[in-house]
């Protein structure tokens, strides 16, 4: 296997998501059976190379990911339990992330594990949950810069923007920004949360054409989100708002990649639908799987077998 094979597959960690140890597990188990680009916070970004290293991963295979968001994306989003909360465990018991923990017979959000899905939120019937944003974005950006002031080799290879806001020149213009400070693969990351399609087409070639003025020696993905950070279940609906995206816009000459939602009834429906994206990014019904390698395996053969 080498970089760059088609499908691509991709194993998101979380852009919020610091539990080292829950991280390097999952990596290592996804690494194992060729995933292809690995997603994750840029301050867990050197212990996982380590770690995988350590495990005899040739970790030269594998694209190494980090994501930014633009304040106002979802990407940015903790849970926090209040007043409220009536110590049913519901929410403890569906979290992903094993982010609820009990303290002094309190329960809280331990932020370095939590994700931001909001799977806490929707089982809550005590109205218990808050969900707030923090602002990552200015951090990020610096951590780069230094990176590349300090010829580290620990500089991404692709930089995923998570740009789903509702202001259309905010975007490029920040888009832009980004481009001046890194020069490698470029990932957009849009829903269809805030735009109509041909909105969103527009906006996805306006920064192509940005890309193309600064970068034009690396790739430019488009990851399309369906529902982001949603907690995925083994289910097919969870699937179909990704899958909408791509049907209308896969005429377009880029490397599509879905996420959001994506689970293993995904081949399914794109077998169905007769649609091939270009990659699969798998966020947190793989790290509900993560525990299960003979499943990962199964999918990820059965995937590459479709695309032969
Ligand atoms: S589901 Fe709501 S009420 Fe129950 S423990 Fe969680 S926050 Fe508290
Ligand atoms: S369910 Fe999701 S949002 Fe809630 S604490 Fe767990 S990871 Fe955070």
């Amino acid at each position: 296997m080498s970089k760059g094979i088609y499908p691509l597959f991709k194993l998101i960690l979380g852009l919020g998501n610091k539990d080292i140890e829950q991280i390097n597990k999952t990596a290592l188990i996804y690494a194992k059976n060729n995933i292809q680009m690995i997603d994750c916070a840029l301050s867990v970004f050197e212990p996982l190379k380590s770690f995988l290293i350590q495990n005899n991963i040739d970790v030269s295979k594998i694209k190494f990911c980090t994501s930014i968001a633009l304040l106002g994306d979802v990407h940015n989003k903790k849970a926090k339990i209040n007043k409220n909360c009536k110590r049913c465990n519901k929410c403890k018991d569906i979290c992903s992330q094993k982010a609820i923990e009990n303290f002094n017979n309190e329960l809280k959000v331990n932020t370095i594990k939590c994700c931001g899905c909001r799977a806490c939120e929707k089982v809550c019937k005590n109205n218990a949950v808050d969900i707030y944003e923090i602002n990552t974005y200015d951090d990020d950006l610096e951590q780069i810069k230094s990176f590349k002031k300090n010829c580290s080799n620990l500089i991404p290879d692709v930089l995923e923007v998570h740009l789903s806001i509702k202001k259309r020149k905010k975007i490029l213009k920040e888009f832009e920004q980004i481009l001046k400070i890194f020069r490698g693969d470029i990932s957009i990351c849009l829903s269809r949360k805030y735009f109509g399609i041909e909105k969103a087409i527009k906006i996805i070639n306006e920064l192509k054409e940005l890309f193309d003025k600064y970068n034009k020696n690396s790739e430019f993905y488009v990851q399309l989100d369906g529902s982001s950070i949603n907690n995925a279940n083994s289910e097919y609906k969870s699937n179909l708002e990704a899958l909408a995206f791509l049907s209308s816009v896969e005429n377009l000459p880029y490397k599509f990649i879905i996420s959001g939602g994506i689970n293993d009834k995904i081949i399914e429906l794109c077998k169905l639908l007769n649609l091939k994206p270009y990659g699969f990014a798998f966020g947190s019904w793989a790290r509900k799987i993560a525990h299960d390698e003979e499943l990962v395996r199964k999918f990820v053969n059965d995937t590459a077998e479709f695309y032969a």
